[in-house]
Parts: structure tokens; sequence; C-alpha cells
């Protein structure tokens, strides 16, 4: 403990060692031996402060990272487990994967999921809050079953198998709850960015805010130049961009218009083609936030033309995509109608995984009553299921016994609550986060290594906010809020979905989660050097700050509604996503995504002796099918050997 700590801006203060010391207080208070999820009181759900990639979840992988891990590791303990396969990850994938891997192997084969977490389901994270008697759910992560392409046939087949209906979704969501009451789409601007502290009508339709009508999108769009605190000319501006039909690269064809818009930032397109001044740019910045984690500095203007983004309508580009774009650019009716929200997100395709795996750890029987089912983390990782689960374990080590490409087994060691074990199983599925993987994995040939270590991923903060009432939405006539220039970028009212016996908060008067989102970016950088930024800024940055800023964004926006941060805050949970999206290309600074040729995600997945590759990552796509289809392909190679 006395070691001196080298690189300690990555640490957020912890030290480096994996000593049970060093766990939280809520996992160290259970006694170490026993396991901490054999207690009653286990329930990560509803845990506050800071969650996502908690304390305690993360050091001993740091230790990895830089070289100090084995140096205070004990010996590694066999446990003397043998598996057909163990999986690394319990996010959807690595759930998937288990899943994919009994259905080819059958119901007795045994399996052995690893996660470094304190729950399961990776991105897809359950929050929980009391509030009286009553209790209120939250997305941590991943918020919905949604993809800008079609869920292909593997994926929309697991969701079937699942018993999720995605076309009922309508029977669920209160759709007109929040326009019933007057509200709309607003926009905060910030006296430090704007000049003042201000709300206003948000006119964006498609980018950020909601689809409307034409003739309420021209109402907003008048209320908007009424209310917005920008100067006349910003204003003229942004009637020229909405409504001007200017091609601004005349003489070219669509296609060279579109190689040239797909190597310019919006930012750039805005400035130097449209002419707008920098109030319009510091307005649009963060809209596409969400979407990929940086702003439109850091966005190809093809890809902003594909989102909506105003500036187009003269352009004559052909409504194709173009090449390069990335795909959550290039719009799709088909997968924009499949869509579901479940009150905690994609935590329920989780939960209804686990119920598939190990079905006395999940009570019910069907996809509505998991929303209220408690979980039992005791029954998770039971000598007497052929499917285990084991949280708070890190993958340490990957190898094979002996020469890959003819051992029959792999080993796998971890560390968990400061000691190292050690399994063995016929076959390993990474489907943990691929900058994990040359770390644990060290036989893996350099350039496959290279390839794993470039995924490294989108950092993003989802905050939740238990508000005892949203009677100052009300009374500001505001649902969903954009901050270009808040320390979070987006503050919304929760979904409101009511399903198997969970009801969403209907009136004003009562209790609701708010949802925040924050992506620690750098603009004005190359988007994997803002990532890295950020990410080490999420590290560092405390849940007191995070809390502070919390408090004083809602009392700035919501004051004037009569809102009171200290009365009206019931609890927070902050989830710290460092290693959040996976990295999708783009085409300002991927050249291969422009001009073809093999993919670097496409080198990491190769399959390697019994060991095979899933994740998001795998494909280099942001979402659920992604971390399905690549979970199916993993399987099916492992199925081969
Ligand atoms: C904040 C956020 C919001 C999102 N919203 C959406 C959405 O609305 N819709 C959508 O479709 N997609 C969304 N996504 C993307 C989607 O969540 C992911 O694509 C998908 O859930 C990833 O699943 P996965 O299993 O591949 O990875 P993960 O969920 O990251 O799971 C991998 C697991 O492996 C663990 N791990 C890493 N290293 C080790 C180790 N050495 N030992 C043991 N375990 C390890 C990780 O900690 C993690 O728990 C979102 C992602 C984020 C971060």
């Amino acid at each position: 403990m006395s070691r001196e700590i080298t690189r300690r801006d990555f640490l957020n203060g912890f030290a480096l060692a994996v000593g049970a010391a060093l766990l939280p207080p809520h996992l160290r208070s259970f006694g170490l031996q026993a396991g901490p999820e054999q207690s009653p009181d286990y329930y990560p759900p509803t845990l506050t402060g800071l969650r996502g990639s908690h304390p305690g979840s993360f050091e001993v992988a740091h230790s990895l990272r830089d070289g100090t891990f084995w140096e205070s590791a004990g010996k590694p303990e066999s446990t003397g487990e043998v598996y057909d396969l163990v999986v690394v990850g319990g996010g959807i994938s690595g759930l998937s994967a288990a899943h994919y891997f009994r259905k080819a192997a059958g119901p007795k084969a045994r399996v052995l999921i690893l996660d470094n977490h304190d729950d399961f389901g990776g991105h897809a994270k359950r929050n929980e809050f009391q509030a009286g008697n009553r209790r209120l759910l939250g997305f941590g992560g991943t918020f919905s079953i949604e993809s800008p392409a079609p869920y292909s046939a593997v994926a929309k087949g697991l969701i079937e198998e699942l018993g999720i209906d995605v076309s009922s979704y309508s029977k669920y969501v209160n759709k007109d709850l929040y326009r019933s009451f007057g509200l709309s789409p607003k926009i905060f601007f910030d006296k430090e960015t704007f000049g003042v502290d201000a709300l206003a009508t948000n006119p964006m339709p498609r980018i950020g805010g909601e689809n409307e009508t034409e003739r309420a999108q021209a109402h907003a769009v008048d209320s908007f130049l009424n209310e917005a605190p920008l100067s006349e000319q910003a204003k003229a501006d942004y009637v020229r961009l909405v409504v001007d039909k200017n091609d601004y690269l005349p003489g070219l064809s669509s296609d060279e218009k579109k190689a040239r818009l797909a190597r310019m930032s919006y930012n750039t397109f805005l400035a130097d083609l449209v002419k707008v001044g920098p109030e319009l740019v510091k307005l649009f910045q963060a809209v596409p936030q969400s979407l990929f984690g940086v702003g439109f500095d850091a966005v190809a203007a093809q890809d902003a033309w594909g989102l909506g983004a105003p500036g187009f309508r003269g352009m004559n580009l052909n409504p194709a995509p173009g090449k390069g774009m990335n795909r959550d650019a290039v719009p799709n009716e088909e997968a924009e109608r499949y869509f579901f929200h479940f009150p905690d997100g994609n935590a329920s395709i989780a939960r209804l995984l686990v119920r598939r795996l190990i079905p006395e750890a999940m009570p019910g029987a069907s996809s509505q009553d998991v929303v209220t089912a408690r979980a039992n983390y005791a029954k998770l990782d039971q000598g007497s299921s052929a499917v285990r689960i084991r949280l708070n374990s890190t993958a340490v080590r990957v190898r094979h016994e002996g020469d890959p490409a003819s051992a029959k087994e792999v080993e796998i060691t971890y560390a968990r609550a400061g000691k190292v074990h050690s399994v063995r199983a016929a076959h390993c599925i990474l489907a943990c986060w691929h900058v994990v993987i040359p770390y644990i994995c060290d036989e893996l040939p350099e350039k496959q290594k290279d390839a794993l270590a470039s995924a490294a991923k989108v950092p993003l903060l989802y905050t939740n906010v238990a508000l005892r009432n949203w009677k100052a939405f009300q009374k500001l006539g505001a649902n969903a809020i954009y901050a270009p220039g808040g320390y979070h970028s987006y503050t919304n009212l929760d979904l409101p979905v009511s399903i198997g016996g969970y009801e969403c908060s209907r009136q004003p008067e009562e209790p609701i989660v708010v949802h925040m989102m924050k992506t620690p970016c750098k603009p004005g950088r190359p988007a994997r050097d803002q990532h890295r930024i950020g990410r080490m800024e999420l590290f560092n940055t405390t849940f007191e700050t995070i809390e502070r800023n919390i408090r004083d964004q809602l009392a700035r926006t919501l004051g004037p509604g009569g809102f009171d941060p200290a009365r009206d805050i019931t609890a927070i949970t902050a989830n710290r996503w460092p290693h959040g999206y996976s990295y999708e290309y783009n085409s300002l600074w991927d050249k291969f995504w422009l001009e073809g040729g093999e993919t670097p995600c496409e080198v990491a997945r190769q399959p390697f002796g019994r060991i095979a590759i899933a994740n998001a990552d795998a494909g280099a796509y942001a979402y659920t099918d992604g971390a399905i289809d690549q979970a199916y392909r993993a399987v099916g190679e492992i199925i081969k050997t």
C-alpha cells in the first residue's frame, strides 16, 4: 500500500492493489469469503451515488493495464471447476452468448459468466428509487430497443424468444401525456455560453426534438425566434439556414458533394459554406452528442445531412446513403418503427436473459412481469445450476492449456475480493470490452491485439435524478430540455411507460425520474482524442462535483418554475461510463470507413484456438442488436471447433 502510485491521473484517487480494502463500502460490509451476493440485502439496482462503472469495478483492470497487477496478486488458486464455456463479460453480448451456446450444446452444458461489476447486464443497467411507498425505475445505460439499421433475423429472433412483442409498445406508452399538459421540448441557454440564462422553445424537429406536424413545427420556430436570447443576426442566420434553398457546393454532382461533405465537419459547413455566425454554431454544437459522444465539430456534414440537420435543402443530394456515412445517420423507416422502451431500458432484456439461464434468479414468467420482479442475486452463482453468473470478478488472464492450435482447454483466471482464482473450460468467449482483451489474453497475434486496442469506447454520463414532483416542468411547459452549454446536455422527464404492474408518473404532483445525459468531450480535437480526454475527466470527477452541477443546472433551468433543488431532489444516481458506446467509425478520421478495406473490428474479432470474441465492439456498432449478433457469431465459431 505504501508503494508509489504511477499514473494517478486515471485512478480517481484509488490505489492500485487488488486487496479487499479497496472494495467499495457496500461490498466490504458483506464479508468477503461468503460472497456479498449471498446476502438478502444485496440488491445493486437500489444503490445511488456513483454507479455505472462504480468504484470497485475497475481497479483490477487498471492495475493490469499499468502492469502492476501481478506484483501484488497472490498465486492463482484453482477452484477445481471445469466448464463447457466460460464467458468473460455479463452484458447483453455475454448473456446472449451463454443463451446461444446452451441452445447449441444442450441445457446441461455448464457455463460460467464472469463480470467485474456488482450487477449483471453491462451497459444495460437498472436503477431503482424509493419515493415513499412507490418504486421508481430508471435506465442507467441502454435506453431502448432501437437501432439505426433494422434488427437482423437473429437479434429479432432473440427479442421474440424472450417474449417481447415490439409491436405492442403503443399499449404501454402514454404518448400524449406531456403534450396533454402543454409540455414541449425546450432549449436552455446558459449565461456562460449565451450571455443570459433563458429557456426557449426547441424548434429542431428531428435532431434533439420530437417529430411534430408541419404546423406545430412552424409554430415552434416562431416561438423560438421570439424567445431565444440570440442576436438579430443569429436569428436571421437561423431563418436563412432553415428556409433557403442554396446550393453551397455549386457545379458538383451529388456524389462529389457527398464526398466533400464526408470530409468536413458540420461546424465547418455552417461557418465556411453557409457562413452563419458563431452563435448558431454554439447552438447546434451539442445536438449529436447523444448519438456519437461528440458535437458537430467532430461529425461529418454528410452525417449531419442524414440526421436531418438544416442547410441542405438546396444541395440536391441523392437521398441514398453516401459513402462513409455513419449508420446512425442513414434514415431507415423499418428500423425507426422497431422501438420498445422498458422503464429500466434494456436492463429488462438482460433480466429476461438471466431468467432463461437461471430461472430461480428472476421470478416471474412474462416480459411484462420482469419489470417489477426482484432479482435474487444469491441464486446467480450456485453449484447446482448449469449456468452460473459470478459478479465482482475481473478476468485477469485467459490462455490455452498448451498450444492454442491443439489445446483441449482454456484456463481463465480472475480476481475477486482480493484473491485470484482459476477455472478451466473447453471454450471461452470474450464478451468484454475489446480494449481489455490485449491485457488478459497475451497469446493473441499482435495485429489482432492492436485492432482490439483501437476500440477505445465513448465516455458517457447517464444521470438519473429522482424528484418529488414535476410541477416546475409543467409551469415552464418543458418535458425535454437541450442545454448546448450545460454540464449535462439533455434533461428529460421519464418516458411515460406503464407495464406489468409498473405505473409511470401521470400527474405533475407525483414523483418522477428525470434523466440527464452528458458526454465529456473536448471540441476541436479528433473524435478519438476527445473520447480519451473525456474518459479521464469522468474518472477524475467525484460524485460531489456531479451533484453540485446537477443542482446548479436544475436550479437555473427550472427555478423560474418554482423548482428548489434542496426540496425537490430526493436521490441521484450518476451512471458513469468512461467505457460507454462502442466506437463507431467516422469519415472525418477513419479513412478505411470512407475508402473501403478491412476494418479494425474485423481483425479484432477473429477466433483464436478455443477462444472467440464477442461484444458490441466486435461490430463497431453501439447498439443492443450488435451485441446480440456478435454473440451469435462467436458461438457459431466455437461450435465449429
Ligand atoms: C450509456 C449507454 C446507453 C446506450 N443506449 C442504447 C440504447 O438505447 N439502445 C441500444 O440498442 N444500445 C444502446 N447502447 C449500446 C448498448 O448498450 C451496447 O451496445 C450493448 O449493451 C453492449 O453490450 P455488450 O455485452 O457488448 O457490452 P457491455 O454491456 O459493456 O458488457 C460487457 C461487460 O464486460 C465486462 N468486462 C470488461 N472487462 C472484463 C473483465 N476483464 N472481466 C470480467 N468482465 C469484464 C464489462 O464491465 C461489462 O459489464 C448504449 C450504451 C451506453 C453505454
